[in-house]
């Protein structure tokens, strides 16, 4: 397959797209296609899948492939409603029957290697995808033994459930906390900034605590963090105390809460000043950089995370490669699905303004809201405006801030009121991503 053709066509399955288009030639979506430039995206989450679904609506005339290996989405979002007893796995769990609706030709691979120099990607299964543009939004990976003793077989024990993947992690994560010996103590160990989703750890804290308030009652919550302090702490800790009284202790890092080694076996945390902890479940969010593809391909920095054109999100280190999401240097950006929605577009934007004439945005605005669960019926949530800078992003002064805050008695309404919002906010941005 040549580029001049203008198609993004797999070197090996040729033969079997030409069956397959003749199949669904009726689609509008796929006649239009094809013609006028290729886009590849990697990474079907959060930005990718929002990435595709808008180049398809928006950019009728460019053809538009998605690269994920994984045959649904689990979202993080709304994963920790699980351990509160609130959703089930597929509650969370998405199709790309949608993209493929709308003509995205959905690709179930793993990209292997991108060879930026000649715009092409190679996945796992050996396919050879040509490109004009790519949106790279691969997420995140852990990094393993940061935390001693913390690699990829000690998370099938003290589990991370810091990624969707098939579901197992937050379903195993589920299950122990039901297994939970009565007065029992689950330790979780949070990471230093940055990471995904700066409030995650602390919805989940509060969503453990709604299901033993009701289930084991007399158990108890040690978090260790590796910071001093979090995302909407004050309204956290207030929600903590009305509802939860003193099941859950916060340990900042001033106060050994940073988590040195973890030991399975022996079900331990080891804090910085080598004090051990016995915990009988162990959640351990490790420390993060950008997933393995865009680090592999020389794009990101020291940090493990890709500098960016804060305008157009292209890869400082490769012309043609606009990484978006968790991957980027984002910050003061949180890295959210909600970031990751909104700059999708700007990217998606910038990337074809070439091939479709049309202009890049010149002066682009990115939103974000977080909502946090921290009980039921118990919604708070934070919210900002950021623009690009000369060589970053700042936050729009006064553009955003968190709920109010006051006792439970004055504020039921509004975190009645948030919890809702929430909700429309999950199914608003998952059907912007896969309807
Ligand atoms: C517990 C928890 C709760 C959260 N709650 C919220 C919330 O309420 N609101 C909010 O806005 N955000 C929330 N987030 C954050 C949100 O999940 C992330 O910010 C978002 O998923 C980032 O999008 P992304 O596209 O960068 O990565 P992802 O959504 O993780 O998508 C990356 C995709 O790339 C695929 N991939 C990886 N490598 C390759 C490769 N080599 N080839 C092809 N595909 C590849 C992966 O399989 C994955 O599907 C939460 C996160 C967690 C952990």
């Amino acid at each position: 397959m040549t580029r001049q053709t203008r198609t993004t066509l797999t070197r090996r399955g040729f033969g079997t797209l030409i069956a397959a288009s003749a199949a669904t030639l009726a689609t509008p979506g796929l006649l239009r296609a094809n013609t006028n430039g290729r886009l590849l995206v990697v990474g079907g989450g959060f930005g990718g899948a929002s990435a595709a679904r808008f180049a398809r609506i928006n950019y009728p005339d460019v053809s538009v492939t998605l690269v994920e290996p994984q045959t649904s989405f689990v979202t993080c979002p709304y994963g920790n409603l699980i351990l509160g007893g609130r959703k089930q796995l597929s509650d969370i769990t998405h199709s790309y029957d949608g993209l493929r609706a709308r003509g995205v030709q959905v690709i179930h691979d793993r990209a292997q290697e991108i060879d930026a120099e000649g715009h092409r990607v190679t996945l796992a299964g050996g396919d050879v995808l040509d490109y004009d543009k790519l949106i790279l939004s691969p997420g995140i990976a852990l990094r393993w033994n940061a935390i001693e003793g913390y690699d990829e077989a000690a998370s099938e024990v003290f589990p991370h459930a810091w990624w969707g993947g098939d579901g197992s992690q937050i379903t195993t994560l589920r299950a122990q906390l039901e297994a939970l010996p009565e007065g029992g103590v689950v330790g979780m160990a949070i990471p230093d900034n940055p990471f995904r989703c700066p409030p995650g750890p602390y919805e989940r804290i509060s969503m453990i605590a709604h299901h033993l308030k009701q289930a084991n009652p007399t158990a108890k919550i040690l978090a260790f963090d590796s910071k001093d302090g979090f995302a909407k702490q004050g309204l956290f800790q207030d929600a903590w105390e009305e509802l939860y009284g003193d099941m859950i202790e916060w340990i900042p890092a001033s106060q050994d809460g940073r988590i040195m080694r973890v030991d399975t076996e022996n079900k331990l945390f080891v804090s910085e000043f080598g004090e051990e902890h016995h915990v009988d479940l162990g959640n351990v969010i490790p420390p993060q950089y950008a997933a393995g593809i865009a680090r592999d391909a020389g794009l990101a920095n020291d940090s493990g995370w890709v500098p960016v054109n804060p305008r157009s999100f292209e890869a400082e280190a490769a012309r043609d490669i606009h990484v978006i999401g968790d991957a980027n240097v984002g910050a003061p950006m949180p890295k959210s699905g909600y970031i990751a929605n909104s700059t999708a577009k700007t990217a998606v934007t910038a990337a074809l303004a070439e091939i479709s004439g049309r202009p890049a945005w010149d002066d682009p605005v990115y939103f974000n809201t977080c909502y946090s669960h921290a009980g039921e019926d118990y919604g708070i949530s934070v919210a900002a405006i950021f623009r690009p800078t000369d060589d970053g992003f700042e936050a729009t002064p006064d553009s955003g801030g968190v709920s109010p805050s006051g006792p439970l008695s004055e504020m039921s309404r509004n975190r009645r009121l948030e919890a809702r919002y929430a909700d429309a906010w999950y199914a608003s941005i998952t059907d912007d991503m896969f309807s």
